[in-house]
């Protein structure tokens, strides 16, 4: 075995790649295995707007600008009613960053990872970690298989688990849970010919409402549009509409089109750009603890949300990025368990607050408030802020929002 870096982070995503290029910013030793070879297709194409803050830390904001399709809003559409509104994020309650990026993730991530090797972190692709390397109960490394199939253990101060929905650390430790109502299946393709908004507005996000009747649970599309033209169109349904068809993902993706006369009119003259549509189940999930032994758990592979507000790929860049720092104090000499739990308490609130959100949603009172006529001033400012993500400190406005959402989600 090879004498210990640093940190040795595994996987290559947003949450990966992002923390591996802030440890390697501020001078630490970083190995980090990705087992695919980039680029590869990814779903969570929509970003938030407080990301850019780490993008700009980083040294990416200009290469995404010049890149990926900007956006300053998100719309949304509710079939039943026929109500629609926009949220422009200028009108959030902090308006410094007014816009985000809708990005195909292939090639986004590959910004990423390529930016991670730039700042100086050894970035492997084909190489798969089977398991974590332990000293008693403290993570010590993993070992993980080159891209000839030949095993290594690779030695590290600390391990940081960013692998996404495969979540090894936590699957391993069975230290997941569900949270329940919130057990949906995403029907996906890419499309041309999509129309989009003129002005400002070409870039928003769509997201269509659909359901039986205005009482019913909400089903949901995105609508995700590329600088080149193409767009990302997904469909989210719950398990009983899934139970009520065909289990063929093209099939049940045709059947979501047709309940929904928005996502027909915006699919009339579009072309679909796969053979076929394509189907994940995304259960949402916990993970119980996000610092372990030695290790911590990033992005996904420390919880995952419905994605309806596009939180993801923000949560895995600024948690990533803030398991960096907290990796390097621990490292420079602070005191490892409370530096930790401070930043795993960090996440967990900024989550947990999307959570709500989501609940809120489905419960059906968000989507009330979503799509109330006359907004006051400050409903509308806190409803953008959430949607920008602006999740990660402590204001009035998002503790009163919490309040609010608690009591949404929360059947009387
Ligand atoms: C239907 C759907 C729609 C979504 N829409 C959005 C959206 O619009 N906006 C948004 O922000 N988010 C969205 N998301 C969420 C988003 O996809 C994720 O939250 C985001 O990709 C998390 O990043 P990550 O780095 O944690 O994980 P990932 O991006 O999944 O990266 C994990 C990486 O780890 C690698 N890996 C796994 N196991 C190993 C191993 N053993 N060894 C080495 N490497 C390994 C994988 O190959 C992968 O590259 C969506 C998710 C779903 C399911």
């Amino acid at each position: 075995m090879t004498s210990a870096v640093d940190t040795v982070v595994i996987g290559g995503g947003p949450a990966g790649s992002v923390c591996a290029a802030r440890l390697a910013q501020r001078g630490r030793s970083v190995v980090l295995l990705e087992k695919t070879t980039f680029p590869r297709f990814h779903l969570g194409e929509s970003l938030l707007p407080q990301s850019m803050p780490v993008l700009e830390a980083l040294g990416v904001l200009d290469a995404v600008r010049a890149r990926f399709m900007a956006k300053y809003g998100a719309r949304f559409h509710d079939d039943v009613t026929g109500r629609t509104d926009r949220f422009p994020f200028a009108n959030a309650w902090r308006p410094d960053v007014d816009h985000a990026f809708q990005v195909p993730r292939d090639a986004f991530d590959h910004l990423l990872l390529e930016r991670a090797r730039t700042c100086g972190a050894d970035v492997r692709e084909r190489w798969k970690v089977s398991s974590i390397l332990r000293e008693g109960t403290r993570a010590v490394g993993v070992v993980a298989e080159d891209p000839d199939g030949n095993a290594h253990a690779i030695a590290a101060r600390y391990v940081v688990d960013a692998t996404g929905r495969d979540a090894l650390t936590a699957h391993a430790a069975a230290a997941t849970d569900k949270i329940e109502g919130l057990d949906q299946t995403a029907l996906f393709a890419h499309f041309e010919g999509v129309p989009r908004a003129a002005g400002t507005a070409r870039g928003d996000i769509d997201i269509v409402l659909f359901r039986d009747d205005a009482a019913a649970r909400p089903n949901w599309f995105w609508f995700i549009p590329f600088e080149d033209g193409r767009t990302s169109v997904g469909a989210v349904v719950s398990r009983a509409w899934i139970r009520a068809g065909a289990s063929d993902p093209q099939a049940l993706f045709d059947r979501a089109v047709a309940s929904s006369k928005t996502a027909t009119a915006m699919l009339a003259s579009a072309r679909m750009l796969w053979p076929r549509a394509q189907a994940t189940a995304d259960f949402s999930y916990r993970v119980r603890d996000l610092v372990g032994d030695g290790c911590v758990a990033v992005g996904d592979a420390g919880g995952f949300i419905d994605p309806l507000f596009s939180t993801g790929a923000h949560l895995a860049m600024c948690g990533g990025f803030r398991a960096a720092d907290a990796l390097d104090d621990v490292l420079a000499g602070a005191d490892e368990l409370p530096r930790l739990r401070a930043w795993e308490a960090d996440v967990r609130s900024a989550a947990e607050t999307f959570v709500l959100a989501v609940q809120a949603f489905y419960a059906g009172p968000l989507v009330d408030y979503l799509f109330a006529e006359q907004k006051h001033d400050v409903l509308r400012r806190s409803i953008t802020s959430l949607l920008a993500g602006d999740v990660f400190h402590d204001a009035v406005w998002l503790r009163d929002a919490r309040r609010r959402l608690t009591e949404m989600s929360t059947p009387p």
